[in-house]
């Protein structure tokens, strides 16, 4: 890296969801300490999907500082408790991965534990009377509650997005040049030297986020690093998107439902819907893709549908020499549980904690690219057990998931909970213990035991304890407001209701 530059020269190559997210994130955190541009082609355009996410952005919000009220109105967002999975272990049956806690945990064992102990003593309520959220999502309500009590997430409009963090990124001093890449330039060390836009403009820099996508010009097309393909775990390739007209107010939720193909996605926004389709190419055309996303989908189409191929894996290497990628361009997991934008979130939060001072630190990279693939692999496992976990033999989709070998890491979670009721959640792991147990016994995984402390408590202590959780529950719910009005009220829906 060239360090006689009084200021680091921050080049971020594309302005999707990653490039914008990065130059707000740099701009408000680093002020004039960088030299910030950001290069995007409006010709070529963005992804134009990631709607739906999970609750660490309500925490990237806060640290970059912008205001929940002022982003959910630009961007017509509404907020997500959780998912509901539909036809997933078999069809014609649903359950609800939830972003909150279920019941009460003790030091010792998780809340599973206690409500198996209940079931072995005659109380029959099911594990989701239990979770504040999903009874929330289920009821159709959302209010923040006092101590944060309600975990949430957004479903957001994406192009809205880009342009809202646009605008806080240029007001915090990030430069955007308009022009298509031609050509990545390197120095002779081998780190990228400079941006060659079309007709020959020159963007030198000191440091490259390669936020340009699928496409990973920088980290790939000019410093090939390389791709593992995860498509025997993840077989699903590729999708079609299209936006609907709302049929009726937005619930609180994102739906994810299986067919015999792959799954498809119903977010709901303030202002429309966004679905899609995602299937395995090999067991389902593109065109019987589109006709099964046409007719089952509720509301008017308001964009053509548009195909998303997709290799599912991860760039071997997500920091490489004076290169990070950020975003597509590093890999993806597919939409499932909507973690993208997310990795998107710590691949910056994490560059943001070891911004170089000089030359880069080949210690930092590794830690990096250590950290990263290790949320990546995390998230994998997380996103096979919905395909593996399955009761499903109806269709040669479903037949190969259930046959299909599986990573190691996941198996030993998988028949650890299946042998003891536990999960153990490494090294910062984003999904939580309730996470795992909410899809592991969605996906039909029941465990045989439980731990031995639930059965210390006497009878009625254990009926209390259970009965006064569920009531808590039920309660709370009862005084929230729908949630629909609560947006309306909260960030101004009135441009949805006019539109
Ligand atoms: P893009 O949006 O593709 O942006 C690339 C940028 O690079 C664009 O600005 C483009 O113009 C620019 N560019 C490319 N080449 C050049 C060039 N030569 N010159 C100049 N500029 C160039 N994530 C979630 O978190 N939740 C979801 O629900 C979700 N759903 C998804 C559904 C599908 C089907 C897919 C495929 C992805 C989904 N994702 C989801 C992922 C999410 O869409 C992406 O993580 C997010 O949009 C970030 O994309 P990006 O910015 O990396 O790439």
């Amino acid at each position: 890296m060239n360090t006689n530059h009084p200021r680091k020269r921050i080049v971020i190559a594309g302005g999707g969801t990653a490039g914008w997210m990065a130059a707000a994130a740099i701009a408000r955190t680093m002020g004039e300490a960088v030299d910030l541009t950001l290069v995007e082609s409006d010709a070529i355009g963005t992804v134009g999907v990631g709607e739906s996410t999970i609750p660490p952005l309500v925490n990237f919000n806060r640290i970059v500082g912008i205001p929940e009220n002022e982003f959910m109105r630009e961007t017509q967002a509404t907020f997500k408790l959780g998912i509901e999975f539909e036809n997933w272990r078999v069809d014609g049956e649903n359950y609800f991965h939830s972003f909150g806690m279920t019941g009460r945990d003790h030091w010792t064992a998780g809340f599973q534990h206690f409500w198996m102990e209940g079931r072995e003593r005659g109380h029959q309520e099911s594990y989701d009377d239990y979770c504040l959220e999903l009874q929330a999502a289920h009821a159709g309500k959302f209010a923040h509650l006092p101590d944060g009590k309600v975990n949430y997430a957004f479903q957001l409009d994406a192009t809205r997005y880009a342009a809202y963090l646009r605008r806080l990124a240029e007001q915090a001093g990030c430069v955007r040049t308009e022009g298509k890449i031609d050509e990545v330039r390197l120095h002779e060390s081998g780190d990228i030297a400079a941006l060659v836009l079309e007709g020959g403009k020159r963007i030198e820099g000191d440091l490259f986020l390669d936020c340009t996508g699928f496409r990973a010009l920088l980290i790939e097309g000019a410093l090939h690093v390389g791709y593992d393909d995860w498509r025997h775990y993840l077989p699903c390739d590729s999708a079609i998107a299209v936006q609907t007209k709302s049929v009726r107010p937005p619930i609180p939720y994102t739906r994810a439902i299986a067919h015999d193909a792959g799954w498809q996605w119903r977010i709901p926004l303030q202002h429309r819907g966004g679905n899609g389709i995602v299937y395995c190419s090999r067991y389902l055309s593109k065109d019987a893709a589109l006709d099964r996303l046409l007719s089952t989908i509720e509301g008017e189409p308001l964009t053509e549908p548009r195909a998303i191929p997709f290799v599912t894996g991860a760039r071997r290497k997500q920091w490489h020499r004076n290169c990070i990628a950020v975003g597509l361009s590093g890999g993806f997991l597919e939409p499932l549980e909507s973690t993208s934008i997310h990795l998107i979130q710590r691949a910056i939060l994490r560059l943001l904690r070891m911004m170089p001072a000089g030359e880069v630190s080949q210690r930092d990279v590794d830690e990096f690219n250590d950290q990263q693939m290790t949320d990546m692999v995390q998230v994998r496992d997380f996103l096979i057990l919905h395909y593996k976990a399955t009761d499903r033999r109806d269709s040669p989709f479903w037949r190969q998931c259930a046959a299909m070998e599986i990573p190691d890491s996941l198996e030993q979670k998988i028949e650890l909970f299946r042998e003891t009721g536990r999960v153990f959640r490494k090294n910062e792991e984003l999904f939580v213990e309730n996470s795992w147990v909410q899809v592991m016994m969605g996906q039909g995984i029941m465990p045989r035991a439980h731990h031995p402390i639930a059965r210390k408590m006497p009878d009625d202590e254990l009926a209390m304890f259970l009965k006064g959780l569920r009531d808590n529950v039920a309660a709370t719910v009862a005084s929230m407001p729908a949630h629909h009005e609560y947006v309306a009220q909260y960030c101004g829906a009135k441009e949805a209701q006019a539109a």
